[in-house]
């Protein structure tokens, strides 16, 4: 059973409530993870206030000291990382691999706290009067994560967040809960004093007690939009400063001059790994006219290369999909995105497989004559479905995709730095990729969409990241011995 970790001890639920956990690639219950109710959740959040204010105090250089001694732990037992996200996910291990490594430069990142938390100072605005300003940590962060990342997602919170002198109270998906688990084990060997961190498993019961906690002061969220939405509006509805990352339906223009190998490439990478439960997948191919046949029959063609199985089999492409409720939900798109006239040019049902009978298998499926109200375009499949799209050009293309209710990346293909840096401006997208389809931002720079793709105003990690996890302070000083101003009723100014 994985339980909870409140205070720094793995921690037994009150609730007696619990969920199974599925190894994706045989369909098998390998374990169970505790439910939490309010009053779990209650002592997570009370540890975290507690420990809080002590770690706020520390000194930044002994902060920093944890942080490297993490990075160290994260990177040398990455490998038992990895097998926790691929038994419990089911992403093959290259990809699970990467997840951590992408965690790991968010920990480097954080490593530059001292840096990141420097301020600005104003000498003399007025006679004998300095200006200087702090960010000081918010206090108790609530990080609530989506099944598709159970190392990444966290550790982009976790990671600044506790730089920042932050607690966190992370709720992770009851898909994969033992990831975090982990890490947690990973950041009291580093040093971070308990409390600082706390896991609490469990479903909408512990996030809702999370939203409306009264010492909960921010909560960073991952998920679907319907539940990024609600998590925003009952979050800020009770006083919490809130950044909500929602779903997603990428776009990849792909125009006339563009390397057809590399894009086709890129199409089937981004569109069908991690079976296309990423973010930032490539869902839809916009492709623009005269190129469409060929580009159409190079991704198929890519595709019939792709090996689906198990995880941990090294020739594995291509894994499972996370729950079989989940993999049934994909495959029904596949049917209506037949019925609904498209055209079905590579259909994943029914593929031979390199793994167990029971595992939660859909093959790579492709549809050509994809328009704007079917289904499969419409709505967020998460699965390993692409759909091509044909417009006639630049314009054509970037209007289709300004006209979708997701926001989150967006990418071009094309030798034409003009048509590029045309598209770069004008595309309703948080993130933006010239020549690559998943454009996930380095750790230096922040992460998130734009319009149903996230809800809030600050990016997640990176610079805004601190911006989210601090609050800012503006101190306006003069010392005796400096000019007196003597009695003046008239409002501060610095005319004098
Ligand atoms: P999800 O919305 O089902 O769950 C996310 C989290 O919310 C989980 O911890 C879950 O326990 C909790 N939750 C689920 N339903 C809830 C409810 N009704 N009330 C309160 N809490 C609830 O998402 P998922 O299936 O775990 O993850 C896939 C989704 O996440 C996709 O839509 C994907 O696009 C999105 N995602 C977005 C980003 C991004 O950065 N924008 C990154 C990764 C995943």
């Amino acid at each position: 059973m994985t339980e909870h970790w409140i205070d720094g001890a793995v921690t037994p639920g009150t609730s007696g409530r619990s969920g199974d956990v599925v190894d994706p690639a045989t369909g098998t219950v390998t374990s169970r993870v505790a439910f939490a109710d309010p009053a779990d959740l209650d002592r997570a959040v009370a540890s975290a206030a507690e420990a809080a204010e002590h770690w706020a105090a520390l000194s930044v250089a002994r902060r920093t000291a944890v942080l490297f001694s993490f990075r160290e732990l994260l990177r040398t037992r990455a490998d038992e990382l990895v097998d926790i996200v691929v038994s419990e996910h089911g992403k093959v291990r290259s990809d699970a691999a990467g997840e951590v490594q992408r965690a790991l430069e968010n920990v480097e990142y954080a490593c530059g706290l001292p840096s990141l938390l420097k301020s600005d100072f104003s000498a003399n605005v007025s006679t004998g009067v300095d200006v200087h300003s702090m960010r000081q940590p918010v206090g108790v962060v609530g990080v609530i994560s989506p099944f598709n990342f159970p190392v990444m997602v966290p550790m982009w919170f976790m990671a600044v967040a506790i730089a920042c002198g932050n607690a966190v109270v992370l709720k992770p998906s009851e898909k994969d809960p033992s990831a975090s688990n982990f890490m947690a084990r990973l950041w009291q060997e580093a040093g971070l004093p308990d409390g600082v961190l706390n896991v609490v498993h469990g479903d909408k019961v512990a996030v809702d007690a999370l939203l409306a906690h009264p010492r909960v002061d921010a909560i960073s969220f991952v998920g679907s939009t319907p539940v990024a939405r609600y998590v925003y509006e009952t979050a800020a509805r009770h006083g919490k400063r809130v950044q909500a990352l929602g779903g997603a339906k990428n776009h990849m223009l792909v125009l006339p001059d563009a390397d057809l190998d590399q894009a086709a490439d890129a199409a089937v990478s981004a569109g069908f790994g991690s079976a296309g439960e990423r973010c930032m997948a490539v869902s839809v191919v916009v492709a623009a006219e005269p190129i469409a046949d060929r580009l159409v029959a190079t991704i198929a063609d890519r595709m019939s290369q792709l090996t689906v199985g198990d995880g941990r089999r090294p020739d594995s492409d291509m894994g499972p999909l996370v729950t079989q409720a989940h993999r049934d939900r994909v495959e029904s798109y596949v049917r209506a995105g037949a019925s609904e006239g498209a055209t079905l040019v590579v259909d994943g049902r029914g593929q031979t497989v390199n793994g167990e009978a029971g595992g939660f298998w859909l093959g790579p499926t492709l549809f050509d004559g994809v328009d704007e109200k079917m289904s499969i375009y419409t709505d967020e499949i998460f699965g390993p479905v692409l759909s091509v799209v044909r417009v006639d050009g630049l314009d054509e293309g970037l209007s289709l995709i300004n006209r979708n209710a997701y926001g989150n990346g967006a990418a071009i293909f094309t030798r034409d730095g003009g048509a590029a840096r045309r598209f770069s401006e004008a595309v309703q997208a948080g993130m933006v990729g010239v020549n690559v389809p998943i454009p996930v931002p380095v750790a230096h720079y922040s992460f998130g969409g734009w319009k149903g793709s996230l809800f809030g105003d600050v990016h997640a990690y990176g610079p805004e990241g601190v911006h989210f996890f601090t609050r800012n302070k503006v101190i306006t000083s003069r010392w005796p011995g400096t000019l007196s101003e003597g009695l003046n009723m008239a409002f501060p100014s610095t005319a004098e």
